[in-house]
């Protein structure tokens, strides 16, 4: 999905609905399933749960799903969804019910299952909370096929903020006729449909059916079967997906849509059906965008290896919302603008994801940063093919600003969707494959973008649905390292798995300068450092962790004048050495300058080495910014606090430094 834009520090967020993880109602059902068949009291989902994925149920486990056929009508005028879902699925544990993940805002009418014979016989079910539970006629064994078919309807959840705070979308176009998307990356598919809401498992095929007034043109994932007249004046579309999909990567959309297409041979030389579908007052600006379209493609496949979807199509819709990266069917909101370098950015980043987030797709969303990370990454790469490495260096800056540091890139534990989204997955994933490229040099980084869709050169000629697999981090780790032929558990301990940058600290004496790396909780970090010192270059070997240079106390420094490095700003030390006193007490110094529009400097003065933390403040005491968190030497410090992206107003910077603590007010005018 596109980058969420940044919420200003202090907005109301009320209608955001508190998320429960799913996990923990399910202990629940899970006991009072076990006791018996009595449904327990809806009461106890207080809240729906809008979010996808975390930790795999027992039951969900149990089986693994090879094929959804959704049919369903679309009524724009009820706002309201009705029909069914077959799941064909495989025991990969004996289990005697079905575990299916549904809003209850959607109600089940009756379910249907095979028995062992195959005869399909009505079933009963249960729905409690988030969660249909379909009883099986007979335990299924390993490797028993499990089919059921779900009946249901209701009026879907309406996205609040699309694609973000994801739903059905009821738009109209201009001249008032229904425009319908769906977009529900991190509250999962079962907003919609019953599914096994986990990325984890993805279908094999998948068969889409939508039943839509006779008016509008409905478009969907893969390749359209047919479409079917009705004699009630609706227009049923029949589309089928021939490769595993995401759950949140199926989705349709239905419109006066005018088709624009085109065809795009493919680097591995298959011919690709393109199409473009827009609001009938844009066929225009449509037929501007589809060469810029193929140019988009052209690029990508140069990166990253052929288009994974080549036998079914590359397909664009014009979406009532941003964009989505839906699988063969990108939503695309943004009105035909290019920006500043000369690119549809949205269109090109959701195309990005048909490579990273579709052909290959994480299974915990505790990876969500190799969807965004990459995709986002490839824009500055196309930035800089466009325009220069000027164009790309000033794209990264523009991601270097908006990086937030908040949790770890890439925690090891099982998350949800809605725990990981946030903006350091597309920001910060850039700038850690950024700085890869310094680690590992251009010609072995371009291999390892490559390497990380297609794990060798003949899997780039599979279009059957076999190019698809599931990434983990780890597996993302372990391909670097064996590009680079050395250990890199270094980098990535300290870029994905703890959430403070490195910093160096320069720390000046009488005739040298000693530059070295501060790491959170001191972990080993050996990555070369360039630095300019009175206008000569050097690049210091930073093995040991520093680094000393021969320089005279007033020469002018400049830590890695080319920006590859992801850190935070340095500390310059050793003032208090120059001065031939060490500080008697702990003092939280005034900033440089107060007022500060931007950037200022923290000062403090420390008596005996600390562990120091310096927070900002707003003044209601929430937490702003965590600006360092590390050991410091005895003497005066400074750390520069960039505040660009704050509102103006009053802050608080807090020095902890020890058992101690000071408070200074700040000032922030812009
Ligand atoms: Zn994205």
């Amino acid at each position: 999905m596109v980058g969420r834009p940044l919420l200003p520090v202090g907005c109301d967020t009320a209608g955001v609905e508190p998320v429960m993880k799913k996990v923990v109602g399910m202990a629940v059902v899970g006991l009072t399933w076990l006791t018996g068949f009595s449904s327990p009291g809806f009461g106890q989902w207080a809240k729906q749960p809008y979010d996808t994925g975390g930790p795999l149920l027992p039951q969900q486990a149990a089986y693994d799903v090879r094929f959804y056929e959704i049919n369903l009508r679309i009524d724009p005028a009820g706002r309201s969804i009705r029909g069914f879902v077959k799941v064909v699925a495989e025991a990969v544990q004996a289990l005697d019910s079905l575990w299916l993940n549904l809003d209850p805002l959607l109600r089940v009418d009756s379910v249907k299952v095979a028995d062992s014979a195959g005869l399909w016989r009505r079933s009963g079910f249960r729905q409690a909370g988030p969660y249909v539970v379909v009883p099986l006629f007979a335990r299924a064994a390993l490797g028993q096929k499990i089919e059921a078919v779900i009946y249901y309807g209701g009026s879907p959840r309406v996205a609040p903020y699309a694609p973000w705070d994801g739903g059905f979308v009821w738009s109209r176009t201009a001249s008032g006729e229904p425009w319908i998307g769906v977009a529900c990356q991190t509250e999962g598919a079962d907003i919609w449909w019953p599914c096994k809401d986990h990325p984890s498992d993805e279908p094999d095929s998948v068969a889409l059916h939508f039943t839509v007034p006779a008016n509008l043109v409905c478009v969907a994932n893969g390749v359209l079967v047919g479409v079917t007249e009705n004699p009630d004046g609706t227009r049923t579309y029949h589309w089928f997906v021939s490769t595993p999909i995401n759950n949140y990567g199926i989705s349709l959309y239905a419109a006066p849509y005018v088709q624009l297409d085109t065809t795009y041979v493919s680097v591995a030389g298959d011919t690709v059906p393109v199409y473009l579908w827009v609001l009938p007052q844009h066929v225009g600006s449509g037929q501007q965008l589809l060469p810029l379209i193929l140019q988009d493609l052209r690029f990508l496949e140069s990166v990253a290896g052929p288009y994974p979807f080549r036998a079914q199509k590359y397909g664009v819709a014009e979406a009532p919302y941003l964009g989505m990266e839906h699988q063969t069917i990108i939503a695309y909101g943004n009105q035909f603008r290019r920006n500043a370098f000369g690119f549809d950015d949205i269109h090109f980043h959701e195309l990005s994801h048909e490579w990273y987030g579709n052909c290959v797709t994480v299974s915990d969303w505790k990876d969500f940063w190799i969807h965004e990370g990459f995709a986002s990454y490839m824009e500055a790469l196309y930035a800089e093919a466009l325009r220069g490495p000027e164009a790309y260096r000033s794209y990264l800056a523009s991601y270097r600003r908006r990086i937030q540091n908040l949790m770890p890139l890439a925690p090891r534990e099982s998350k949800s969707g809605g725990e990981m989204y946030g903006t350091d997955l597309y920001y910060k994933g850039a700038w850690v494959l950024h700085t890869l490229r310094y680690l590992l040099g251009d010609d072995p980084f371009r291999v390892f973008l490559r390497r990380v869709v297609y794990p060798d050169s003949s899997c780039e000629r599979i279009t059957d649905g076999r190019q698809c697999r599931l990434v983990s981090t780890e597996d993302v780790i372990q391909l670097a390292e064996t590009i680079a032929g050395r250990d890199l558990d270094w980098f990535f301990e300290v870029y994905l798995r703890k959430s403070q940058l490195p910093r160096v600290a320069v720390e000046k004496g009488d005739l040298s300068v000693r530059f070295r790396w501060l790491v959170p909780d001191g972990l080993p970090f050996p990555m070369s450092l360039e630095v300019r010192v009175a206008s000569r270059s050097y690049r210091l070997d930073m093995s040991s962790g520093s680094a000393t240079l021969r320089a005279n106390p007033s020469d002018p420094i400049e830590i890695d004048p080319q920006g590859w490095i992801l850190m935070a700003d340095p500390v310059i030390t050793g003032v208090a050495e120059e001065e031939g006193k060490t500080p008697a007490t702990v003092s939280l110094l005034p900033n440089l300058p107060n007022p500060f529009n931007g950037a200022t400097e923290i000062r403090f003065a420390l008596p005996r080495q600390s562990v120091v933390r310096i927070e900002i403040l707003d003044v209601r005491g929430r937490l702003v910014a965590e600006i360092c968190h590390g050991q410091f030497p005895a003497g005066r410090h400074s750390v520069r606090f960039d505040g660009q992206d704050l509102p103006s107003g009053t802050y608080v910077c807090r020095l902890t430094a020890g058992s101690e603590t000071r408070l200074r007010k700040l000032l922030h005018l812009r």
